[in-house]
């Protein structure tokens, strides 16, 4: 099977360079085994969208020269999209995320919640008292069908939430981290469906890397911990998971994670200070990759060259700027 892979932003700010590192790793995978890349937009949580923060992204990526070969595209300074597999936005594809659910309600996997947010935050409280983690307690599982019908007849707030099996191991093999395990007993009956009727990004990635025929998930660690949940997903679908690719934080120089408040973070603010596109992606791929010499100097096919997935670092990268100035005076 030939390498899709995918990069899925949320149009939700500034274009932070772990965003073009990410997407930089995706393009580069893809051109080396003569795959595709996709830019999906991940744009359901409708409280985070901020105005422009998308043809921002297209922008950043256009000037990077980091170019997808399907989805969201800017066309004329307007976005549009461009592939077989679309629509790439996930606002426009929610007739396909509700069939999906019904799939999952109808075998059992998941269920309605009409649980209020009072009701919610007493539990969890309770169970902080208690010296638990909080998580929810399962009271809408074992509604009875005229309950449902009831509840839902009367219009009643819900979210559909999965329905976690009883003591299970799930894990999966990351080819950055190795095998990952976690035990149902310490994960949550995860919401998929919100009372907005908008899928959470759980649901939604699951549901479009499996329709889009993504074959590896390269994204950053932060979302090594939902990958239990989406594998979960996968399995009652009766799904082939994809190979997840979970890279490490870019750090400063306290080996923090790199954050706005320390300084240059944004594409744009690189853009801005006169360095070279080619310089910047030369030096960001090297922020958490390795080559197998000592060439420190690329251009974006000779990056295409020496790319691989096994020489993804597993601890963080250290983004040092004297050192992309120095990689920026050689262009
Ligand atoms: N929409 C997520 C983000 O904004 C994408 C995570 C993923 O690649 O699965 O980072
Ligand atoms: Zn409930």
């Amino acid at each position: 099977m030939s390498v899709r892979v995918r990069f899925a932003p949320s149009p939700t700010g500034f274009v932070h360079i772990g965003s073009l590192r990410t997407a930089l790793y995706n393009f580069l995978y893809a051109k080396k085994m003569q795959g595709n890349y996709v830019l999906r937009v991940e744009d359901t949580d409708r409280t985070r969208l901020v105005e422009g923060a998308l043809e921002g992204m297209l922008r950043a990526m256009d000037w990077a020269s980091v170019n997808h070969d399907e989805g969201v595209v800017l066309e004329d300074g307007k976005v549009a999209q461009i592939g077989e597999f679309g629509p790439y936005i996930q606002s426009e594809r929610l007739e396909i995320y509700s069939s999906y659910i019904n799939t999952l309600l109808d075998k059992g996997d998941a269920y309605h919640c009409f649980c209020t947010k009072e009701r919610l935050e007493r539990v969890r409280e309770e169970q902080k008292q208690a010296g638990l983690d909080p998580k929810y307690d399962g009271h809408c599982r074992e509604l009875s069908l005229e309950e449902l019908q009831d509840k839902l007849d009367r219009g009643e707030n819900h979210v559909i939430r999965m329905k976690l099996p009883e003591n299970k191991n799930i894990s999966f093999d990351d080819v950055v981290r190795g095998k990952v395990s976690i035990h149902t007993s310490d994960m949550d009956d995860q919401v998929l469906i919100k009372a907005d009727g908008f899928p959470t990004y759980h649901f939604a990635v699951v549901v479009d890397d499996h329709l889009m025929n993504i074959t590896h998930v390269i994204r950053g660690e932060e979302w090594l911990t939902s990958t239990p949940k989406h594998v979960l997903l996968y399995k009652m679908f009766g799904w082939e998971a994809p190979t997840f690719v979970h890279l490490p934080n870019i750090l400063n120089s306290e080996r923090k994670k790199l954050s706005k408040r320390q300084g240059d973070v944004a594409v744009e603010d690189f853009k801005n200070k006169g360095y070279l596109p080619e310089a910047l992606v030369n030096y960001i791929a090297l922020v958490g990759w390795s080559p197998e010499d000592n060439k420190e100097i690329f251009s974006m096919d000779e990056l295409i060259e020496a790319f691989s997935l096994e020489r993804v670092s597993k601890s963080g990268g250290v983004f040092d700027t004297a050192k992309l100035n120095w990689v920026n005076s050689h262009y």
